[in-house]
Parts: structure tokens; C-alpha cells; sequence
């Protein structure tokens, strides 16, 4: 069989794969995707980050219009939601970056293959297209991206009507009336935003006793206040679900609360968003046997990102670490330059990790519960958005900024911020500590007047030396 020969073969075209191949290009390697749907951009640009913050920017508008315009001095009359248009211009900017893929395919010389990417051997792939088509290409090496998919509960099934995951949840045509999510983390929280901003009664069920309970303690506190109060969002935390029954158009979650008692909740949909798995089936890792980690079920991989066979690596949701797509993409980068023969580096300690309510909550570096368990000796500085100029300019005043430093040598070791525009502001503490800055680094930097990044700063003065100007 005369097969196409490739130095690199993707397996999956999300945010951790199409970043690969398109690194893999510009380095000179000769390079083919494989995705299995038929538009590019996985998770993520399909049915996650990208159509989520769609629906949340639209949502966020309707909510504003409808709660905050009068004391602006805008009256509206007649303000309504247009679900199919809200979903239709949703459509279109997934549509937008999809396409964009595609093209960014084309312009770095990068052979794309729609169908099911399956191992033969460990250079060897089998391409299953949609109907039954099958061809095979070869690749000196392989990057696994195969990404994740919504964990089940094994005595909760999915009917994708009423008991559904976050892929149905991003497209309903209708607001609900009453919608039931079990889980309150990212998903949980971000989608249940976007609903009862439109107008739906949201109860959030959790087994842990706070809301996005991987994050800084006093985040969830802070977020659960708030969404409690802005959005009438209501929260059943400590409580173990245990089943959901669909009759009609109703849903009935059942879960045991702390003291083991029964809660009951009768709903129009619910969503299960708790966690997610890694994607691995069909991709034939028995042929070139590697087995998942027992924990986890992810693929093992080294140091490199290498697999414990040569030439195959993974990359994104598909292996360890946080399932978050700029992750993956750092990933792809990363595998890509160490084909090329780079040394290529990822600090894991400095990927942020975001989520998209309002107020925004972000995240980099240690969190304090972290510092704690390691015994490290660390100065707190916070500052409250309500005593920003900016905030109180944008009635944006919930919210704060800690920042965490080492107590002998200043170096920020976290810094965790719940607040306007937090999402972006981020990014200026994750340049700090990629440059080991000390609190007092952040605080000596001039920020313009008035930004919400003054935050940052003063919450860096107040843990430099407890010397914020404005608190
Ligand atoms: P994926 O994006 O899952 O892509 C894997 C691709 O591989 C898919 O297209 C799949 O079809 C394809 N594939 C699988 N098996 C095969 C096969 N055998 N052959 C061919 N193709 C195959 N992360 C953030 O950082 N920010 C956010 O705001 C954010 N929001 C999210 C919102 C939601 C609702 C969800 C569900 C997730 C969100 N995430 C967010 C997480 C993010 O989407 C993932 O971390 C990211 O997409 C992982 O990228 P990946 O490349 O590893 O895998
Ligand atoms: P998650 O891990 O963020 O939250 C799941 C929540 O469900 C946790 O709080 C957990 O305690 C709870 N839970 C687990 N089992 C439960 C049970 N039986 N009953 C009640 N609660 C239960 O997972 P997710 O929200 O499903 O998101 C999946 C992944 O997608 C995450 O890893 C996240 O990083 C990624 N994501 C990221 C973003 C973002 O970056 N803004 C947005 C959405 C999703």
C-alpha cells in the first residue's frame, strides 16, 4: 500500500491538536489532522469555551437591560428575550472561528482528514469516514488530542431531553422555568448564569461544601454570595445526589442533604455538569498497547508529553492536569518544539484558571489552603472592589483582590481575584510571577486611573506592607 507519509499525525482538532499542527507546520514538519466531526476546533470552539461565552455575553446584556439601564437613565419598555436569535448568533460566531480553523489549516500546508482516527501500529492511522470510507496515512509521530467528554452518573442517565449535559444546555429553545444543575463548578455556574440572567429560577446541587471548591476558599464564598443575591441563583451545598426521574415535560432530582434527609426538586430540565472524561475510544490504543492510568483514565505520559510509546504523544483533556483549552494549547506548542528538537517549558503552577460569571472569577499560582498544607509562611493583601473609583463608575462593586507573598521574600505565590473584568486582569499577574515578581514589584508599577488593575495593585501594597492608599 503506497500510504501518504507525515512527520507528524494530530489526532483530534480542539484547542490542544490544531494549536499542535499548526505549530508543527511553521517549524517545517509536514504535518495531518484528524478530526471526526466535520467542522474543527473540538470542545471548545464547537460546544464549550466559545459558544458559552456567547450565550453569556448575550445573557448579560438582557440582564443589564432589564436590571441596571433605569438607574443609568436608560427606560426601556417592552424588553423581551429572542431565544432563536440569541441562539442563532451563537451559531454564527462558532461558525466564525471554525471556519477560521480551516483556513489557518490551509495557510500553513496542513492536510486535514474528517473521520475517526484509529491506531494501527504506532506510525500507522486508519481514517473511518462517516460513511465507512477508509483510508490510512503514516507519521514518524503521533500527537494524541482526543479530548474529553461529560461524565456520567452512572445512576443518573442522560436523556439528552431533560437530563442533559452542557452540549444540549448550549443550545434549548426555550428559557426554562425552573432548571436544576448538579454540580457548582465552572459549567454549572457558567450555565446557570446564562439562564438566570434570562429569567429561569436556578437551584445548584453540590456535594462539596463550596461552590468551584478546587478554587481559593474565599472565592466560592464571595461567588455564591453574589449570584445568590444578583441572580436569585439558590445553592444546596453538602448535598450527595441520588437520582432523577423525567415525566413529561418535568424532571424531579432527588439528593441527600448533609444531615440525611431527602431534597427533592422539581425542575423542567437539569443539567449534569460533573466533570469530565477523558475521550479515548475508537482510537485503538490497544493496537500499540498503552492502557489508561487507573486513576483518572487518562493517558500516561512522561516529562515530554510522550506516552510510554516513542514517537506518540498527548496532549489536553486527553492526559492529566487542568481541562482547560489554553492548557491544551501550551501542550501543543510544547510537543510540537520537542519534535522539532527545541527544549521547549511549561510552568503548570501559572496557568490561570477562569470562570465566566459576573462578577469574573480568576486565578493563578498557589491558592492559600495549598500554602497552608505546605507549611509556607505567606502574607495576605486584599483589596474590595467597592473601593475602586472604577467600580463604583460601573455599579460593579462585588468582589476583591488577594494577593499572596511569600512572608520572607515578597515573591507573589497566587494571586485570586472575584470582579469586574478579573477574566483579563489576570493575565497581569500571571506575566508578574513568570518573572518572579514580588508584591512590592506590582505595587511600584504604575496602573492607570481609573482601571479596575488598581485593584491588583492595591491589593499588592496590602501585602507588601499593609499600605493600600484607598482602604
Ligand atoms: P477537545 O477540545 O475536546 O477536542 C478533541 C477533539 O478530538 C474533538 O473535536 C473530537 O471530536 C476529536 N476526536 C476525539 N477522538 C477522535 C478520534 N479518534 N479521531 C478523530 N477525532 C477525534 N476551557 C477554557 O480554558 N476556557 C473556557 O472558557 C472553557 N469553557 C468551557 C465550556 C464548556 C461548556 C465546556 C464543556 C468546556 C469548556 N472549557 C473551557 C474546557 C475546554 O473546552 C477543554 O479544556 C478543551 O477543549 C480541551 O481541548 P483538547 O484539544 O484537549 O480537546
Ligand atoms: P468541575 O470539576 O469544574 O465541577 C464539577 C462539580 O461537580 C464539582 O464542584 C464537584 O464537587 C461537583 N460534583 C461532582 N460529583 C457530584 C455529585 N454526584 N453531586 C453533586 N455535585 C457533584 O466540572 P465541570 O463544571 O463539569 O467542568 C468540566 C471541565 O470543563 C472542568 O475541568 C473545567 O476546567 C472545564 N471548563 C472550564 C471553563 C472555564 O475555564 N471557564 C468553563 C467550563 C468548563
Amino acid at each position: 500500500m503506497n500510504l501518504m507519509q507525515y512527520d507528524v499525525i494530530v489526532i483530534g482538532s480542539g484547542p490542544g491538536g490544531y494549536v499542535a499542527a499548526i505549530r508543527c507546520a511553521q517549524l517545517g514538519l509536514k504535518t495531518a489532522i484528524i478530526e471526526k466531526y466535520s467542522t474543527f476546533g473540538g470542545t471548545c470552539l464547537n460546544v464549550g469555551c466559545i459558544p458559552s461565552k456567547a450565550l453569556l455575553d448575550s445573557s448579560e446584556h438582557y440582564h443589564n437591560a432589564a436590571t441596571h439601564f433605569g438607574t443609568h437613565g436608560i427606560n426601556l419598555s417592552n424588553l423581551k428575550v429572542d431565544m432563536k436569535q440569541m441562539m442563532a448568533r451563537k451559531e454564527d460566531v462558532i461558525a466564525q472561528n471554525t471556519s477560521g480553523i480551516a483556513f489557518l489549516f490551509k495557510k500553513n500546508k496542513i492536510d486535514s482528514f474528517i473521520g475517526m482516527g484509529s491506531f494501527v501500529d504506532k506510525n500507522n492511522v486508519k481514517i473511518t469516514g462517516e460513511d465507512g470510507k477508509v483510508t490510512q496515512i503514516s507519521g514518524k509521530n503521533v500527537i494524541i488530542a482526543t479530548g474529553s467528554k461529560p461524565t456520567a452518573l452512572p445512576f443518573l442517565p442522560v436523556d439528552k431531553k431533560r437530563i442533559i449535559t452542557s452540549t444540549e444546555a448550549l443550545a434549548l429553545t426555550e428559557v426554562p422555568g425552573h432548571l436544576i444543575i448538579i454540580g457548582g463548578g465552572v459549567i454549572g455556574l457558567e450555565l446557570g448564569s446564562v439562564y438566570a440572567r434570562l429569567g429561569a429560577k436556578v437551584s445548584v446541587v453540590e456535594y462539596e461544601k463550596s461552590i468551584i471548591p478546587t478554587m481559593d476558599g474565599g472565592l466560592g464564598k464571595e461567588l455564591q454570595r453574589v449570584l445568590k443575591k444578583s441572580l436569585g441563583m439558590e445553592f444546596y451545598m453538602g448535598h450527595k445526589v441520588t437520582g432523577a426521574t423525567t415525566k413529561g415535560k418535568k424532571v424531579t432530582v432527588t439528593a441527600e442533604d448533609p444531615k440525611g434527609g431527602e431534597l427533592k426538586l422539581e425542575g423542567d430540565y437539569c443539567i449534569v455538569a460533573v466533570g469530565r472524561t477523558a475521550y479515548t475510544e475508537g482510537l485503538g490504543l490497544e493496537h500499540i498497547g498503552i492502557s489508561l492510568e487507573e486513576r483518572g483514565k487518562k493517558i500516561p505520559v512522561n516529562e515530554g508529553l510522550e506516552t510510554p510509546v516513542q514517537g506518540v504523544y498527548a496532549i489536553g483533556d486527553v492526559i492529566k492536569g487542568a481541562m482547560l483549552a489554553h492548557k491544551a494549547e501550551d501542550e501543543g506548542v510544547f510537543v510540537a518544539e520537542r519534535i522539532a528538537g527545541q527544549k521547549p517549558h511549561i510552568d503548570y503552577n501559572l496557568i490561570p484558571g477562569v470562570v465566566y460569571t459576573w462578577p469574573e472569577v480568576a486565578s493563578v499560582g498557589k491558592t492559600e489552603e495549598q500554602l497552608k498544607q505546605e507549611g509556607k509562611k505567606y502574607k495576605t493583601g486584599s483589596f474590595p472592589f467597592k473601593a475602586s473609583g472604577r467600580a463604583k463608575a460601573s455599579m460593579d462593586t462585588d468582589g476583591f483582590v488577594k494577593v499572596l507573598a511569600d512572608e520572607q521574600t515578597d515573591e507573589v505565590l497566587g494571586v485570586h481575584m472575584i470582579g469586574p473584568r478579573a477574566a483579563d486582569m489576570i493575565a497581569e499577574a500571571v506575566v508578574a510571577m513568570e518573572y518572579r515578581a514580588s508584591a512590592e514589584d506590582i505595587a511600584r508599577i504604575c496602573h492607570a486611573h481609573p482601571t479596575y488593575t488598581e485593584a491588583l495593585r492595591e491589593a499588592a501594597l496590602a501585602a507588601t506592607a499593609n499600605r493600600a492608599i484607598h482602604m
